[in-house]
């Protein structure tokens, strides 16, 4: 097979990510192991590589040897319920920083030299919810009732990058139910706080403009980014405070600041737009509508705030549609994966530990994907079945082993 994608990706994160290296320094808890750390949790990677839908799944893979090829001759790999164990009590700050220079290296590599959106560097902050469960808990759980049910549940905040590029998973961070309130809004403003403060501080510059939906429209999120210096585009829903009506009322008896067909020529688009103040935020903003009306005579309407003054009517509205891309291809793809009780293992840090390898995972993919093969295989489901393939024609070769010694 002379294009054996597996090769590819598998010399991919060990020369160019140094996935080999990282993993040493990975640690856990359990005593007196059987296994190194290393052995229990390259497997989960290289399952969560090969999207695996369950961790039975993973568990029939290690039963039938599949990723023997990739360790030296004789080693033997831990089942699922030492992996269980380990996730359970594995140090995730190793698995943190893992990402965080997988990132690195790709800003290094000039992933995002151009930017994502006209010239732009544009992420999304998403708010998710992780593992719902109506019998298994964990004191990081939260709780709400459900058809008179107690159901739990974690939630987090997630920032990936939106527009041209390999789709990166940038940074999460997990509510923790003692410092965020229950209510949903204050919770998740407290929990993307924390996000973006350790994302603008682990990559000075790499976010020019952060897009949010209309949850945070308010005072406390825009000026959290106004102090850090970066971007913000809000979404702005109906039931909005007081100045947010009166300037929504002012656009609409304005006339019309701009009109366009889309780049398709399917959709005309009006737009509206005002300068306002609103209360709390020491400076000027700018709020946009845009009218839509879809070739079957259907409208809509989406209407923003933002810090970004300057930027271009078009390149606020392909920031917008770019975001809708991301909600419908790489977010939810890693959300379903989540959601699946079969990857369920609850308790210690293994929560975080198994978001951390998707996370991990969809990172290296998408770099692989994006920028190793140039989108040369662009659909995903025939990428994966090609990457399986090539696993199964694998042969022994010492510079594809992972060093478990
Ligand atoms: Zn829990």
């Amino acid at each position: 097979m002379r294009n054996n994608y597996f090769v590819k990706l598998i010399k991919y994160i060990k020369n160019v990510h140094y996935i080999d290296k990282k993993f040493d320094k990975l640690k856990d808890g359990r005593v007196n192991p059987t296994y190194k750390t290393k052995q229990v949790i390259l497997p989960v990677l290289f399952g969560f590589l090969l999207r695996i839908k369950s961790l039975n799944q993973l568990n029939f893979m290690l039963k039938e040897n599949e990723f023997q090829n990739l360790f030296v001759k004789g080693t033997k790999l831990p089942g699922i319920d030492t992996i269980r164990d380990t996730l359970k009590v594995l140090n995730t700050d190793g698995l943190y920083n893992a990402n965080k220079s997988i990132i690195k290296k790709a800003i290094q590599n000039k992933t995002f030299i151009n930017g994502t959106i006209d010239g732009y560097t544009a992420v999304a902050i998403d708010g998710t919810k992780f593992f719902g469960s109506y019998k298994k808990c964990c004191p990081k759980c939260l709780t709400t009732v459900i058809k008179g049910k107690q159901y739990y549940y974690h939630s987090g905040a997630v920032m990936s990058t939106i527009g041209d590029g390999p789709k990166l998973v940038i940074d999460y961070e997990l509510y923790n139910p003692k410092m965020d309130w229950s209510r949903k809004d204050e919770g998740e403003i407290n929990v993307s706080k924390r996000l973006l403060t350790r994302v603008l501080k682990d990559n000075k510059s790499l976010v020019d403009v952060v897009f949010y939906d209309a949850l945070v429209c308010n005072s406390v999120w825009i000026n959290q980014c106004i102090d850090m210096n970066v971007d913000t585009i809000v979404r702005v829903k109906n039931n909005n405070n007081k100045c947010l009506r009166k300037v929504k009322a002012l656009a609409n008896k304005s006339e019309s600041v701009a009109v366009w067909d889309d780049e398709k020529g399917i959709e005309k688009i009006e737009v509206y737009e005002r300068v306002f103040n609103m209360n709390d935020v020491g400076r000027p903003l700018r709020f946009v509508k845009f009218a839509i009306k879809h070739p079957d005579k259907r409208r809509s309407q989406i209407m923003i705030v933002t810090t970004c003054m300057e930027m271009s009517l078009k390149t606020i509205y392909k920031m917008i549609k770019a975001r809708w891309i991301i909600e419908n291809s790489i977010f939810n793809n890693l959300k379903n994966h989540a959601d699946l009780n079969h990857c369920f293992v609850h308790g210690g840090k293994a929560v975080e530990a198994i978001i951390s390898f998707m996370f991990i995972a969809s990172n290296l993919f998408q770099l692989f994907k994006v920028r190793r093969i140039k989108n040369h295989v662009p659909i995903q489901i025939e990428l994966l079945r090609l990457l399986f393939k090539g696993m199964y024609l694998l042969k022994y070769e010492s510079k594809l082993i992972f060093d478990t010694g």
